[in-house]
């Protein structure tokens, strides 16, 4: 989603609102498509004394798989990003709040798309207790234990019988 803001830029005092709705749904992450709801963005873009700064909320349910027992689950999430925006750099301005917008045009989808894959989790749970599956039967082991033995690993087997 692209805006100009070549006249905001040059307008002190002016201000652009920010209302839509974005789909990243083919956005995948991890091996699955986290985006599967829309995302909403809301905020407001400022020229304030010259200085122009975007003020954006993103709020959407993540549609999430289980790292330890695969269930596939969803969780509302609701992130606040905001940015200084220039038309181009000034040497000392290499801080990452700045988003440069060359010709005055911000590619506010991109921008949004990117602060929203630093933020999600790389470890996902469904609860912070999951108990997993078993490594051997595949059962999920938060349903209750399973009737696997605990058997004993080969290399430990092959130590004990040599003392035997
Ligand atoms: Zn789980
Ligand atoms: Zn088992």
């Amino acid at each position: 989603m692209k805006m100009d803001l070549k006249k905001l830029f040059d307008t002190v005092g002016a201000s652009e609102p920010i209302d839509c709705s974005l789909d990243f749904s083919k956005e995948s992450l991890y091996g699955y498509a986290p985006f599967q709801q829309p995302v909403r963005v809301t905020g407001k873009i400022e020229n304030r004394a010259g200085v122009v700064r975007l003020v954006f909320s993103v709020k959407s349910d993540l549609s999430l798989r289980c790292d330890r027992c695969l269930k596939a689950f969803e969780k509302p999430v609701a992130y606040t990003f905001s940015h200084i925006l220039v038309r181009e750099l000034s040497g000392e301005d290499d801080d990452t709040e700045f988003v440069v917008c060359a010709d005055g045009q911000l590619d506010l989808g991109e921008l949004a798309r990117a602060d929203l894959l630093l933020e999600l989790p790389t470890k996902v749970l469904c609860s912070e207790d999951c108990k997993g599956l078993c490594p051997k039967c595949g059962k999920d082991l938060n349903f209750g234990p399973c009737e696997c033995k605990k058997d004993i690993d080969p290399r430990w087997q092959a130590l004990s019988d040599l003392f035997s």
